[in-house]
């Protein structure tokens, strides 16, 4: 009998739509219950029946609170799961707001397609009242088996606030899901936790073949973009995920507003889920690494500065439209496929003194990623949009680690490794880490396609 059995319900051979079930001891658990997000048909994979019985899951452990590894929990809950939900705090947290905030998007992607709602309000609320354990990182969590208990450890993935991989102890063998893994060092986030011991490590790829060249010049590129465009009289627009990214652009705009590096024009933060996850990121402040801790004790407010205007409501955002001055838009979704920015983006794109910056992920047929692959026309509420804005890429804002980062992260660990399982990335990207880390470690490595069970002693 293996000591593991892993069924690779989602996110294999694909980024998003983390959803793995692992088997030990007579239990059934679940890792991230995300939904698939980009895809042409997103919609009608997110809304196939799960392959197994969502009644029979003892329990589901969350690495993090993104909609890709949250987005199908109320469908989860919905389908009769009835388990515990298991995460940090703060993935809790934000984890409700992800899965209200995403009743929006979905409910108009489910209109147009003419299909039923992937899951109600009363799901969402059903599957916060069973999220009703919080863990701290480095700190064992007893788990029952029908023998043997298991010892779970969440450690910091360094990825976004309350991130965390998940480590299971059983039977003397240690198997471990990296959940996304951060770009350390980060602006806010503390480094990712160096494994050991792992027997079976089951790791994501986002950026398996690729490194973000430009990381320590990021801030650089931002303000040369940010100043170029002020000087036009244009907007610069930034699509931004909510959690992290929207942060971490605050930061650096509250570093370079402040020693005055960018003149002072008003920055408007158009993003009522945006708005909220900064209000929990300064709840957890302790969360974040030392040095932003030490500026935090100097007095500063990190996400606060000169010209930054919030506006939660939907007048508010509308109002934008009549300000003329430069200025600069900070909104969702961070890939363009809804939300706030979308209506700027249809407006704005076509005169070519605005710049629209880049700062994350762009998943395959996502406007986002129109947009980067340099398409000239692309269409935004069935209308066409000339793309005559500047376009800037820059990828060192990215949350994940690259190629390069990820090959190192295995090192730690490299001695007590029997298998690397590569999910969480597109097939090149999977099968591009795979073969380094094989290369470099010598170690059995795999890459599942959905569906795949792999049973590991
Ligand atoms: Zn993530």
């Amino acid at each position: 009998m293996s000591t593991f059995k892993i069924t690779f319900a989602g996110g294999a051979q694909m980024p998003t739509g983390s959803n793995f079930l692992v088997e030990f001891g007579g239990k059934k658990i679940l890792i991230d219950c995300g939904l698939v997000q980009g895809e042409k048909y997103s919609l009608p994979i997110n809304s196939e029946p799960f392959t197994y019985d969502p009644k029979s899951i003892d329990a589901l452990f969350v690495t993090h609170g993104h909609l890709d590894h949250v987005g199908r929990i109320p469908r989860l809950v919905r389908d009769g799961f009835r388990g515990t939900i298991i995460s940090t705090e703060p993935t809790r947290e934000m984890g409700e707001l992800i899965m209200l905030d995403s009743m929006g998007v979905l409910g108009k992607e489910a209109a147009n397609a003419n299909v039923e709602m992937l899951y109600e309000e009363k799901d969402v609320f059903e599957s916060v009242h069973l999220w009703t354990t919080t863990l701290e990182y480095e700190k064992p969590f007893t788990f029952k088996t029908e023998d043997e208990d298991a010892i779970i450890t969440l450690h910091d993935a360094g990825h976004i606030l309350g991130s965390a991989i998940i480590e299971i102890a059983y039977k003397g063998k240690k198997l471990a899901f990296t959940g996304d893994l951060g770009n350390t060092p980060s602006p806010l986030m503390r480094d990712t936790t160096l494994l050991h011991g792992i027997d079976y490590l089951v790791m994501e790829s986002v950026y398996g073949d690729r490194n973000h060249k430009d990381k320590d010049k990021r801030v650089e590129i931002l303000k040369e973009a940010v100043t170029t465009t002020i000087h036009k009289g244009g907007t610069v627009m930034i699509p931004a995920f909510s959690i992290e990214r929207t942060q971490e652009i605050l930061l650096a705009f509250n570093e370079l507003v402040e020693s005055g590096q960018i003149p002072p024009v008003p920055v408007y933060l158009d993003s009522p889920l945006g708005i909220n996850i900064t209000k929990i990121y300064k709840k957890y402040e302790h969360w974040f690494n030392e040095n932003t801790e030490k500026i935090i004790k100097s007095g500063d407010d990190i996400f606060a500065f000169k010209g930054l205007i919030q506006t939660p409501s939907p007048e508010e955002s509308k109002a934008i439209n009549q300000d003329t001055r430069p200025k600069i838009i900070i909104a969702g979704s961070g890939m363009s496929n809804g939300g706030r920015i979308v209506h700027h983006e249809a407006r704005l794109l076509p005169d070519p003194k605005n710049t629209i910056i880049i700062v994350g992920y762009q998943a395959a047929n996502t406007l986002g990623r129109r947009i980067v692959d340099d398409e000239k026309e692309i269409y935004i509420h069935n209308q066409p949009v000339q793309i005559r804005a500047r376009v800037i890429n820059i990828h060192g804002f990215s949350a994940h680690k690259d190629s390069d980062h990820l090959v190192e992260f295995v090192s730690s660990t490299k001695d007590s490794l029997k298998k690397v399982i590569v999910v969480l990335g597109e097939p090149k990207s999977a099968y591009h880490l795979a073969q380094r880390i094989h290369e470099e470690y010598q170690v059995d490595v795999t890459v599942p396609e959905k569906g795949d069970v792999i049973e590991l002693d």
